[in-house]
Protein backbone atom coordinates (compact mmCIF):
# COMPACT_ATOMS: atom_id res chain seq x y z
CA UNK A 1 0.00 0.00 0.00
CA UNK A 2 1.36 3.42 -0.55
CA UNK A 3 1.88 5.76 1.84
CA UNK A 4 -0.47 8.76 3.04
CA UNK A 5 0.50 12.11 3.24
CA UNK A 6 -0.96 15.42 4.84
CA UNK A 7 0.59 18.54 3.11
CA UNK A 8 -0.34 21.58 4.96
CA UNK A 9 0.34 24.77 3.24
CA UNK A 10 0.75 27.30 5.79
CA UNK A 11 0.48 30.32 3.48
CA UNK A 12 -2.82 29.34 2.75
CA UNK A 13 -3.77 29.17 6.62
CA UNK A 14 -6.10 31.81 8.36
CA UNK A 15 -5.34 30.82 12.03
CA UNK A 16 -8.76 30.03 12.49
CA UNK A 17 -8.41 27.12 14.34
CA UNK A 18 -10.68 24.83 13.27
CA UNK A 19 -8.30 21.96 13.02
CA UNK A 20 -7.44 22.67 16.94
CA UNK A 21 -11.07 22.04 17.85
CA UNK A 22 -12.07 19.13 15.37
CA UNK A 23 -8.91 17.53 16.81
CA UNK A 24 -9.96 17.92 20.36
CA UNK A 25 -13.42 16.83 19.55
CA UNK A 26 -12.64 14.14 16.94
CA UNK A 27 -10.01 12.60 19.80
CA UNK A 28 -11.97 13.62 23.07
CA UNK A 29 -9.72 15.44 24.69
CA UNK A 30 -9.99 17.10 27.65
CA UNK A 31 -10.14 20.83 28.22
CA UNK A 32 -6.65 22.44 27.30
CA UNK A 33 -5.49 25.76 29.20
CA UNK A 34 -2.76 26.20 26.96
CA UNK A 35 -3.56 26.07 23.38
CA UNK A 36 -0.46 27.13 22.33
CA UNK A 37 2.13 24.25 23.01
CA UNK A 38 1.74 20.53 22.23
CA UNK A 39 0.07 18.75 25.49
CA UNK A 40 -1.64 15.20 26.58
CA UNK A 41 -4.22 17.50 25.76
CA UNK A 42 -3.28 18.87 22.59
CA UNK A 43 -2.14 16.81 19.48
CA UNK A 44 -1.77 19.71 16.90
CA UNK A 45 -1.52 23.65 17.63
CA UNK A 46 -1.91 26.69 15.73
CA UNK A 47 0.88 29.56 16.06
CA UNK A 48 1.77 32.82 14.32
CA UNK A 49 5.12 34.24 13.10
CA UNK A 50 4.91 37.79 11.50
CA UNK A 51 2.03 37.38 9.00
CA UNK A 52 2.14 33.73 8.69
CA UNK A 53 0.11 31.23 10.26
CA UNK A 54 1.66 27.74 10.83
CA UNK A 55 1.02 24.41 12.96
CA UNK A 56 3.11 21.91 14.64
CA UNK A 57 1.97 18.12 15.59
CA UNK A 58 3.44 14.66 14.68
CA UNK A 59 5.35 14.57 11.71
CA UNK A 60 4.62 11.09 11.26
CA UNK A 61 7.89 10.04 9.99
CA UNK A 62 8.65 7.38 7.70
CA UNK A 63 11.38 5.71 9.93
CA UNK A 64 10.16 7.01 13.24
CA UNK A 65 13.09 7.07 15.88
CA UNK A 66 10.27 6.99 18.75
CA UNK A 67 10.02 3.63 17.63
CA UNK A 68 13.70 2.37 16.58
CA UNK A 69 14.24 3.79 20.17
CA UNK A 70 11.34 2.06 22.04
CA UNK A 71 12.65 -0.98 23.88
CA UNK A 72 9.24 -3.02 23.79
CA UNK A 73 7.86 -1.91 20.68
CA UNK A 74 5.47 0.23 21.61
CA UNK A 75 5.47 2.92 18.33
CA UNK A 76 4.67 1.16 14.68
CA UNK A 77 5.13 2.58 11.76
CA UNK A 78 1.76 1.68 9.57
CA UNK A 79 1.39 0.69 5.89
CA UNK A 80 -1.03 3.62 5.10
CA UNK A 81 1.85 5.82 7.26
CA UNK A 82 0.18 6.72 10.63
CA UNK A 83 2.60 6.56 13.52
CA UNK A 84 0.91 4.54 16.57
CA UNK A 85 1.07 4.13 20.26
CA UNK A 86 0.05 0.86 21.86
CA UNK A 87 -0.16 1.80 25.77
CA UNK A 88 -0.48 -1.48 26.70
CA UNK A 89 3.43 -2.15 25.94
CA UNK A 90 4.81 0.72 27.02
CA UNK A 91 6.80 0.71 30.24
CA UNK A 92 7.13 4.45 30.34
CA UNK A 93 10.90 4.51 29.90
CA UNK A 94 9.95 7.77 27.81
CA UNK A 95 13.14 7.26 25.52
CA UNK A 96 10.36 8.03 22.59
CA UNK A 97 10.47 12.14 23.68
CA UNK A 98 14.20 12.15 23.61
CA UNK A 99 14.71 10.68 20.58
CA UNK A 100 11.73 12.36 18.49
CA UNK A 101 14.05 15.11 16.60
CA UNK A 102 10.23 17.41 16.58
CA UNK A 103 10.30 17.35 20.37
CA UNK A 104 6.37 15.85 19.72
CA UNK A 105 5.40 12.62 22.10
CA UNK A 106 4.07 14.06 25.56
CA UNK A 107 3.66 12.66 28.78
CA UNK A 108 0.73 12.48 31.17
CA UNK A 109 2.68 13.69 33.95
CA UNK A 110 -0.37 15.02 36.05
CA UNK A 111 -1.94 10.75 35.89
CA UNK A 112 -1.13 8.09 38.02
CA UNK A 113 -0.54 6.01 35.40
CA UNK A 114 0.50 7.87 32.61
CA UNK A 115 0.94 7.20 28.87
CA UNK A 116 2.14 8.91 25.90
CA UNK A 117 0.53 11.32 23.96
CA UNK A 118 0.45 12.65 20.01
CA UNK A 119 -1.16 13.00 17.45
CA UNK A 120 -2.73 9.73 15.83
CA UNK A 121 -3.16 11.12 12.39
CA UNK A 122 -7.28 10.04 12.48
CA UNK A 123 -8.54 9.16 9.38
CA UNK A 124 -9.69 5.84 10.36
CA UNK A 125 -13.39 7.26 11.15
CA UNK A 126 -13.16 10.88 8.97
CA UNK A 127 -15.10 10.66 5.83
CA UNK A 128 -15.14 6.99 5.64
CA UNK A 129 -11.30 7.17 5.60
CA UNK A 130 -10.20 9.46 3.44
CA UNK A 131 -9.76 12.38 5.89
CA UNK A 132 -8.20 13.57 9.23
CA UNK A 133 -10.12 15.65 11.58
CA UNK A 134 -8.04 18.54 10.74
CA UNK A 135 -7.92 18.16 6.74
CA UNK A 136 -11.75 17.65 6.62
CA UNK A 137 -12.85 21.16 8.75
CA UNK A 138 -9.68 23.44 7.26
CA UNK A 139 -11.82 26.39 5.42
CA UNK A 140 -9.39 26.76 3.27
CA UNK A 141 -7.52 23.83 2.26
CA UNK A 142 -4.32 24.49 4.14
CA UNK A 143 -4.17 20.77 5.71
CA UNK A 144 -4.79 18.35 2.96
CA UNK A 145 -4.69 14.20 2.77
CA UNK A 146 -3.35 12.92 -0.09
CA UNK A 147 -0.83 10.33 -1.00
CA UNK A 148 2.61 11.37 -0.28
CA UNK A 149 3.89 11.30 -3.90
CA UNK A 150 1.11 13.25 -5.03
CA UNK A 151 1.10 15.87 -2.19
CA UNK A 152 5.10 16.26 -3.02
CA UNK A 153 4.07 16.98 -6.75
CA UNK A 154 1.41 19.44 -5.47
CA UNK A 155 3.80 21.00 -3.18
CA UNK A 156 6.74 21.28 -5.56
CA UNK A 157 4.69 22.48 -8.61
CA UNK A 158 3.15 25.11 -6.65
CA UNK A 159 7.01 26.36 -5.54
CA UNK A 160 7.63 26.52 -8.89
CA UNK A 161 4.78 28.33 -9.95
CA UNK A 162 5.26 30.85 -7.12
CA UNK A 163 8.36 31.18 -6.25
CA UNK A 164 7.99 34.95 -4.86
CA UNK A 165 5.17 32.65 -2.46
CA UNK A 166 7.25 29.93 -1.30
CA UNK A 167 10.43 29.35 0.07
CA UNK A 168 11.89 26.55 -2.28
CA UNK A 169 12.09 23.77 0.26
CA UNK A 170 9.25 21.10 1.12
CA UNK A 171 9.69 20.34 4.65
CA UNK A 172 9.52 16.56 5.44
CA UNK A 173 10.52 15.06 1.83
CA UNK A 174 13.91 14.06 3.41
CA UNK A 175 14.41 15.76 6.71
CA UNK A 176 14.92 12.63 9.25
CA UNK A 177 14.39 10.07 6.38
CA UNK A 178 11.08 11.83 5.41
CA UNK A 179 7.54 12.13 6.97
CA UNK A 180 4.30 11.43 5.92
CA UNK A 181 2.92 15.35 6.80
CA UNK A 182 5.12 17.70 4.52
CA UNK A 183 4.92 21.57 5.05
CA UNK A 184 5.00 24.37 2.42
CA UNK A 185 5.96 27.82 4.00
CA UNK A 186 6.78 31.61 3.21
CA UNK A 187 8.79 31.94 5.90
CA UNK A 188 12.28 29.85 6.38
CA UNK A 189 11.11 27.29 8.57
CA UNK A 190 13.81 27.47 10.76
CA UNK A 191 12.11 30.87 12.27
CA UNK A 192 9.18 28.78 12.57
CA UNK A 193 11.28 26.62 15.16
CA UNK A 194 11.87 24.04 11.90
CA UNK A 195 14.99 21.71 12.53
CA UNK A 196 17.12 22.07 9.13
CA UNK A 197 20.07 20.12 10.91
CA UNK A 198 18.38 16.71 10.57
CA UNK A 199 19.60 14.02 8.47
CA UNK A 200 18.24 13.78 5.32
CA UNK A 201 18.29 9.93 5.01
CA UNK A 202 16.88 7.59 7.88
CA UNK A 203 17.92 7.61 11.64
CA UNK A 204 17.84 3.86 12.29
CA UNK A 205 21.47 4.31 14.42
CA UNK A 206 19.35 5.86 17.26
CA UNK A 207 18.29 2.22 19.35
CA UNK A 208 17.13 2.53 22.45
CA UNK A 209 20.46 0.21 23.35
CA UNK A 210 22.52 3.60 22.10
CA UNK A 211 20.15 5.70 23.87
CA UNK A 212 20.61 3.20 27.08
CA UNK A 213 24.77 3.89 26.41
CA UNK A 214 24.55 7.59 26.31
CA UNK A 215 26.04 8.90 30.21
CA UNK A 216 23.52 11.61 30.16
CA UNK A 217 20.36 9.06 30.35
CA UNK A 218 22.30 5.82 32.16
CA UNK A 219 22.52 8.73 34.59
CA UNK A 220 18.65 8.78 34.74
CA UNK A 221 18.08 5.11 34.46
CA UNK A 222 15.66 5.20 37.51
CA UNK A 223 13.34 5.81 34.63
CA UNK A 224 13.45 2.06 33.48
CA UNK A 225 13.09 1.26 37.03
CA UNK A 226 10.10 3.58 36.94
CA UNK A 227 8.93 1.82 33.99
CA UNK A 228 8.68 -1.10 35.65
CA UNK A 229 6.76 0.32 38.20
CA UNK A 230 4.63 1.66 36.34
CA UNK A 231 4.16 -1.05 34.14
CA UNK A 232 3.26 -2.96 37.72
CA UNK A 233 1.01 -0.84 38.37
CA UNK A 234 -0.71 -0.63 35.23
CA UNK A 235 -1.74 -4.30 35.03
CA UNK A 236 -2.50 -3.77 38.99
CA UNK A 237 -5.19 -1.44 37.68
CA UNK A 238 -6.57 -2.94 34.93
CA UNK A 239 -7.00 -6.02 36.32
CA UNK A 240 -8.85 -4.33 38.77
CA UNK A 241 -10.72 -2.22 37.00
CA UNK A 242 -9.33 1.25 38.63
CA UNK A 243 -8.69 2.80 35.03
CA UNK A 244 -10.67 5.61 34.04
CA UNK A 245 -13.04 5.29 31.05
CA UNK A 246 -11.21 7.99 29.34
CA UNK A 247 -7.89 6.21 29.89
CA UNK A 248 -9.31 2.75 28.30
CA UNK A 249 -11.04 5.58 25.75
CA UNK A 250 -7.22 6.71 24.49
CA UNK A 251 -5.67 3.34 24.97
CA UNK A 252 -8.00 2.17 22.83
CA UNK A 253 -7.78 5.08 20.02
CA UNK A 254 -4.10 2.96 18.72
CA UNK A 255 -5.86 -0.23 18.65
CA UNK A 256 -7.45 0.87 15.60
CA UNK A 257 -4.90 0.06 12.94
CA UNK A 258 -5.28 0.32 9.44
CA UNK A 259 -6.60 -2.78 7.68
S1 LIG B 1 7.55 13.16 14.83
FE1 LIG B 1 8.44 12.13 16.64
S2 LIG B 1 6.66 11.08 17.57
FE2 LIG B 1 6.09 11.60 15.46
S3 LIG B 1 6.63 9.77 14.24
FE3 LIG B 1 8.40 11.17 14.14
S4 LIG B 1 9.73 10.47 15.82
FE4 LIG B 1 7.71 9.60 16.20
S1 LIG C 1 -4.54 14.10 12.20
FE1 LIG C 1 -6.20 13.92 13.74
S2 LIG C 1 -5.09 13.62 15.67
FE2 LIG C 1 -3.59 14.47 14.21
S3 LIG C 1 -3.67 16.71 14.46
FE3 LIG C 1 -5.11 16.20 12.81
S4 LIG C 1 -7.09 15.98 13.87
FE4 LIG C 1 -5.48 15.83 15.45
S1 LIG D 1 -8.31 24.90 9.95
FE1 LIG D 1 -6.94 25.30 8.18
S2 LIG D 1 -6.95 27.55 7.96
FE2 LIG D 1 -7.78 27.12 10.01
S3 LIG D 1 -5.98 27.19 11.38
FE3 LIG D 1 -6.19 25.04 10.74
S4 LIG D 1 -4.88 24.80 8.93
FE4 LIG D 1 -5.19 27.02 9.26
Amino acid sequence: METLGMLIDFTECIGCGECVKACQQFNSLPPNPDPEHLSDRNYTVVLRYEEQYYRKLCMHCQDPTCASVCPVGAFTKTEQGRVLYNADKCMGCRYCMMACPFGVPRYQWSKAIPVIKKCVFCIHEVNGGKETACSWVCPMGATRLGRRHHLLDIAWSRIRRHPDRYVPYVYGENDAGGTSVLLLSGVPFEQLGYRMDLPQGPMPQLTWQVLSKIPSIVLTGGVLLGGLSWIINRRIQIETGDLKENELAGDKEKEVGDE
